[in-house]
C-alpha cells in the first residue's frame, strides 16, 4: 500500500473533486481513499477512466480503498459490487469494513454478527472482486476478536490518529500484529467540525507545538502532522481539494522530522477524538455509549462532551 494516500470524504462530486484527483495523481499520490458513504464514487470512477484513458497513470500504478458502510452488512457483494461499478473498477485493493456496526440494530446484538460480515468480505476476496480487506474504527478488543476467526487477516485497520489523538491502544496492537494503520484525519478534520458539533474544540493544526516546529523548519503545520504521521509508521491519507495544499502535503515524502520535534510532538497532554462515532451508538443498541463502541479507548474529553463523566 502506497504510505501517502488522498482522502475523499467531503469532497463534493463533481469538477472540485475531478481537478483535485487530476492534481494528486500529477503530483505522485498513487493511493486514493474513497468509501461509498463519501457519496461521490462516481466521480472518482469517472476521472480514473479519464486519466487512464489519457495514459499516464495506469491502473496497475493505484491503490484504491473502499469501504463497506454501516446499512450494507447484510449485502456485502451487491454494495461491493455498486463501489466497484461506480469507480468503474474491476476489482479494489482493499475493502474495509466501514465500522464495527450495523445500521438499524435494536437490542444488544450486532445482527449481522462483525464475524458473518468478515466472512462475506472474505469471499470477496476469494471471488477476486477485492485484493485485499481490511477493517476501520476497530478497537483493540474487536480486532483480536476478529482475529480469533478470521481465516483471511485484515491487512489493515483504519483509525483516527493525530497528535491530538494517538490512539496508542488500537495502534500498538494493531502493529504488533503486523496490521498496517492507516491514519485518517491525520490534519484534525476541521471541515467536519459543524457535522459534529465540535465549534470551540482546539484545532490541532493551530496549536502551538506543532506551529512552533513548523516554523522551526520553515515547514508548514500540516507538514507537520503529514509527517509526524509517517514517521510514526502509519499510512496517511489527508483530504483536500485545495490543489496547492494537495501539492504541499504529498511533499512531506522528501522531509524528515527531527527527533528532537518528533518527541515533542508525541507527548502532547491535550487528546481528543474528533469523530467519536457517537451517530453508532443509542439506547437498545449494540453500542449504548461510545465506551462500548471503543472498548473504553476515548480520551476524557469525548466522554466529558457526552456526558459520561462529570465535566
Ligand atoms: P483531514 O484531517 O484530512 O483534514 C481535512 C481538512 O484539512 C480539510 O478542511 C482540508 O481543507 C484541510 N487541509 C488539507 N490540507 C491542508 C493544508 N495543507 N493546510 C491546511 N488545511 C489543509 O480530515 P478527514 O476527516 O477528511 O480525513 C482524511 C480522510 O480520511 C478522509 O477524507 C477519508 O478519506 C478518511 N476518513 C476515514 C474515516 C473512517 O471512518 N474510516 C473517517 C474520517 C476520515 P481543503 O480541502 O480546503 O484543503
Amino acid at each position: 500500500m502506497p504510505l501517502f494516500g488522498l482522502g475523499t470524504w467531503k469532497s463534493k462530486a463533481g469538477g472540485a473533486l475531478e481537478t483535485s484527483l487530476r492534481t494528486a495523481f500529477e503530483c505522485g499520490y498513487r493511493h486514493i481513499d474513497c468509501a461509498s458513504a463519501y457519496s461521490n464514487e462516481d466521480s472518482v470512477g469517472k476521472t480514473f477512466q479519464e486519466v487512464f484513458a489519457e495514459g499516464n497513470v495506469t491502473r496497475d500504478d493505484i491503490w484504491v480503498t473502499s469501504k463497506l458502510f454501516n446499512k450494507d452488512h447484510a449485502r456485502v457483494r451487491d454494495a461491493c459490487q455498486q463501489t466497484l461499478k461506480d469507480l468503474q473498477l474491476e476489482q479494489l485493493d482493499l475493502y474495509l469494513m466501514h465500522w464495527p456496526a450495523v445500521s438499524g440494530c435494536e437490542g444488544p446484538t450486532l445482527k449481522p454478527s462483525i464475524k458473518e460480515t468478515w466472512q462475506d468480505m472474505e469471499r470477496l476476496v476469494d471471488d477476486g472482486l477485492v485484493k485485499s480487506i481490511g477493517i476501520s474504527n476497530f478497537s483493540a478488543k474487536k480486532t483480536k476478536d476478529l482475529l480469533s476467526y478470521a481465516r483471511i487477516k485484515p491487512v489493515a485497520n483504519q483509525v483516527e490518529v493525530h497528535p491530538y489523538h494517538r490512539n496508542s491502544t488500537v495502534v500498538e496492537f494493531c502493529q504488533a500484529q503486523s496490521i498496517n494503520i492507516t491514519a485518517y484525519s491525520p490534519l484534525g478534520s476541521n471541515d467536519s467540525e459543524k457535522m459534529f458539533g465540535r465549534e470551540g474544540i482546539p484545532k490541532i493544526l493551530d496549536n502551538e507545538t506543532v506551529c512552533r516546529v513548523a516554523a522551526e523548519l520553515g515547514w508548514t503545520p500540516a507538514q507537520v502532522l503529514l509527517r509526524w504521521s509517517l514517521q510514526k509508521g502509519f499510512a496517511t491519507i489527508p483530504k483536500s481539494t485545495n490543489p496547492q495544499r494537495i501539492i504541499e502535503n504529498i511533499e512531506v515524502l522528501g522531509l524528515e522530522l527531527p527527533a528532537e520535534q518528533f518527541e515533542k510532538l508525541n507527548s502532547l497532554s491535550f487528546q481528543i477524538r474528533m469523530l467519536d462515532g457517537n451517530f453508532t451508538t443509542g439506547e437498545n443498541t449494540p453500542y449504548p455509549t461510545i465506551r462500548e463502541l471503543w472498548d473504553d479507548e476515548v480520551p476524557e474529553e469525548n466522554l466529558k462532551r457526552r456526558n459520561l463523566v462529570a465535566a
